[in-house]
């Protein structure tokens, strides 16, 4: 992608690492006049880093991660994507700004289950007006292990683990800068949450996409280059 290249050419040649996301004075209240359930003063994602954010249930890491989509909108500070306040966009902007630049994989992925494997990747490209989008889905999905039968079956007849790695190819289709994951593997056994891990952070390399990963299994925190506690960046009272 030549956004991406750029970017990354730009970095390199002025040693400084571009800015994928950052934050500043981030609030968020689910309702008015309540305790927010974020309070994060800085925080900021560069190019090309895979992050493991952890903490514990109800911590607020579905929120920051709903925040950073696009999904949710501040409710009050500044969160940028790529150098954009996405709560600045309307909706209908910043759904078509998200295909274009956003990969999502939520717990439950979401896929539609009557379509086959390769119709649910390429509607995304076709979302995002992502050029070939028959053949990258096609590429994806072979090097995810989504081959031959497989890719032509409804995403309803696949496996959990089979599912997932269509998520991932659906998620990165259209070549994001920023890949958002959240709790991806609490439904997959060892095996296959290995292969899991192993094929999206293989993806993400290949892409130079930045990961933002929540999980609350700490095993898997060594494969990642920076591991946050949301603790950490987060002031909020009580929530912690
Ligand atoms: P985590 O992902 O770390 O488990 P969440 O971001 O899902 O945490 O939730 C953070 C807090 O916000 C929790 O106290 C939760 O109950 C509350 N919360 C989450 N979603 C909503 C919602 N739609 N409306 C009101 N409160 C919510």
């Amino acid at each position: 992608m030549l956004y991406q290249e750029l970017a990354l050419l730009f970095a390199s040649t002025t040693g400084d690492r571009f800015l994928v996301m950052s934050i500043d004075d981030l609030r968020f209240c689910y309702d008015r006049g309540h305790s927010p359930v974020l309070d994060i003063p800085h925080w900021k994602v560069s190019a090309g880093e895979h992050i493991f954010l952890h903490g514990p249930s109800g911590a607020g890491k579905s929120t920051l991660l709903n925040l950073m989509a696009g999904t949710l909108l501040p409710s009050s500070g500044k969160i940028e994507i790529l150098g954009k306040q996405l709560n600045k966009l309307s909706s209908g902007q910043r759904d078509k700004w998200r295909a274009r630049h956003i990969g999502v994989v939520f717990q439950q992925f979401n896929l539609i289950p009557y379509l086959t494997a390769d119709k649910n990747v390429q509607l995304a490209a076709y979302f995002a007006k992502t050029p070939n989008a028959t053949q990258r889905a096609h590429e994806l999905l072979a090097a995810l292990g989504i081959k031959g039968n497989l890719r032509s079956q409804p995403a309803s007849q696949l496996s959990i683990g089979q599912q997932q790695r269509v998520a991932i190819a659906r998620a990165l289709v259209n070549q994001p800068e920023l890949l958002i994951v959240d709790e991806p593997t609490a439904a997959l056994d060892r095996a296959n949450r290995d292969t899991f891990m192993s094929l999206l952070l293989d993806q993400v390399q290949q892409q130079g996409t930045a990961l933002v990963f929540v999980s609350h299994d700490q095993s898997l925190a060594n494969a990642f280059t920076k591991v946050v506690a949301l603790a950490d960046i987060n002031q909020a009272q009580g929530l912690r």
